[in-house]
């Protein structure tokens, strides 16, 4: 066994990791990357399929954010973000709130401010606390319940969410594989029906060889559930402090898309009951759910807005500005771990005051706002505007479509999801059954594995097979990826 490889197995505990399994075999041990190309210590070289756990966006090694890390390093590294300013980090902000308000897109609320943080987590615990904080500031108490435990601020978010493992993002998250040991260490949420069309109980469509969402025949309850969940929660007077929700699509709860319309509507419920809308873009963001001449945004009116000026977030495709906007894996390229949570002037209002009031929002990390990792994100933000880049989005979400349509073929894939540059291929027993394997059997982590030995990598979310290639990928390593996924699928679950 290499020796590196060896000391991983002698001290290191991987996240999500079965470690018991991971000791069995010798781990891929990456010593390089170009491009969406991995190399690990053997001198083997794989596709880095999931864009290394969906944060890399450019290609690893890109030339212009080494340059721009060169360039600030010659300067300094990291100072604190607690009672200092730096260059990278104020031009940073400002990028961010130019093109998280585009005006093609969307009108109110605008997003103003930038607080930053570490990683996705952090960026969802910095809106909770904000959102919470906001609410008991502004909201009227109803009268006689001043003190009333049941007029807390509540937050509401979708079936299956994850939006990170940090105690507070835990608690808005409702995967019980990952969340249900802790519940007693949490506090309580509600949450309400995502729309996975093609295990929707309200979908009278039998199966067919397309994405479940396309040939789905509903009167879209899932709609009506929301709405109603909504109302029930002012009816207690208590109406909820804010809804939480990855938009177009969800990622760890098995790359769950939504059918146009949805986000738009449930938004506008959300809205017209008070809420303040959190969206979680730490997967979506930064053009990874691709061009809206692709992607069919909800009208109209809205996609020739867009085409005329490609929106980076994927709310915009639904013309819904978030009150809170939160960013992390792409932020940075994929390169050093930073986050950013976007809010709006009236919310950084609340928190103004004399210091004696002590309105200040007592919250911030060691890290917060490093100089190395905000330089990266402004390369990143440069090379993401570029017609270059916009260009290979485009053709990569093509390709990949293309490519994806070969697996229809193969008895085992039930849904194949795709949403701009990311897909999800949910692997069941049988299509026409929509069975699925159980859990245990491991299907998603045995085609995982069998995609490595063909030199392509990627992490399953339970029976659900991840694409999102970073965005240089060419059309030969698109198919190669594809490919990989036939084969192993076939190998694994039987041929057809
Ligand atoms: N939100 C979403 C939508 C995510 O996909 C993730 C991570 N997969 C997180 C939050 C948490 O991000 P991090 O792992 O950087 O804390």
């Amino acid at each position: 066994m290499n020796k590196l490889a060896k000391l991983d197995h002698q001290f290191v505990w991987h996240p999500f990791t079965q470690m018991r399994d991971w000791l069995k075999r010798e781990p891929v041990v990456i010593v390089a990357g170009k491009g969406a190309i991995l190399r690990d210590a053997h001198g083997r070289e794989y596709l880095d399929a999931n864009s290394s756990i969906w944060t890399n966006l450019h290609g690893h090694n890109h030339p212009l954010i080494n340059l721009a890390i060169r360039r600030q390093l010659k300067k300094i590294a990291h100072s604190s973000g607690l009672g200092l300013a730096n260059e990278p980090a104020s031009l940073l902000a400002a990028g961010l709130i130019q093109i998280a308000n585009p005006q093609s897109a969307i009108r109110n609320p605008q997003l103003a401010k930038v607080f930053f943080s570490d990683d996705g987590s952090t960026a969802l615990e910095v809106a909770l606390k904000l959102a919470y904080e906001f609410t008991r500031r502004t909201r009227a108490k109803p009268v006689g319940r001043a003190s009333s435990r049941a007029a807390e601020p509540k937050f509401l978010s979708l079936e299956g969410a994850y939006h990170g493992d940090t105690v507070g993002a835990v608690s808005l998250g409702h995967i019980d594989l990952f969340h249900k040991s802790y519940s007693k260490l949490l506090f309580k949420t509600d949450k309400v029906m995502s729309p996975y069309c093609y295990r929707c109980p309200f979908n009278r469509a039998k199966p067919e060889r397309a994405d479940g969402r396309e040939y789905r025949r509903c009167n879209w309850e899932c709609i009506g559930l929301v709405e109603k969940k909504f109302a029930l929660q002012k009816r207690k007077r208590n109406s909820y402090a804010a809804f939480i929700f990855e938009p177009l699509i969800q990622g760890a709860a098995g790359m769950i898309p939504q059918p146009r319309g949805w986000l738009r509507r449930v938004a506008e419920i959300a809205r017209g009951c008070d809420a303040l809308l959190i969206a979680d873009e730490v997967m979506t963001g930064f053009g990874r759910v691709g061009q809206a001449s692709c992607l069919s945004p909800s009208s109209k009116q809205i996609r020739d807005r867009l085409e005329a000026c490609p929106t980076l977030f994927a709310c915009h495709h639904e013309g819904v500005q978030p009150d809170f906007l939160c960013l992390a894996k792409g932020l940075t390229g994929g390169y050093l771990p930073m986050a950013a949570t976007l809010t709006t002037q009236k919310v950084f209002d609340a928190f103004l005051g004399e210091y004696g009031e002590f309105k200040t929002f007592f919250h911030g990390h060691s890290y917060t706002a490093n100089q190395l990792g905000a330089a990266a994100a402004l390369a990143s933000l440069d090379i993401l505007q570029s017609d270059k880049s916009i260009r290979s989005r485009k053709n990569l979400e093509k390709n990949l479509h293309h490519e994806l349509q070969t697996l229809w073929s193969l008895p085992n894939v039930g849904d194949i999801r795709q949403v701009g540059l990311i897909a999800g291929i949910e692997l069941v027993r049988d299509w026409r059954t929509r069975e699925p394997f159980d859990l245990r059997e491991r299907a998603g982590i045995r085609v995982c594995e069998a995609m490595a030995r063909r030199g392509v990598l990627t992490r399953p979310v339970g029976n659900i097979i991840v694409l999102m290639p970073p965005y240089c990928t060419t059309p030969v390593q698109a198919r190669k990826m594809v490919r990989a996924v036939f084969d192993s699928v076939r190998e694994v679950c039987g041929k057809p």
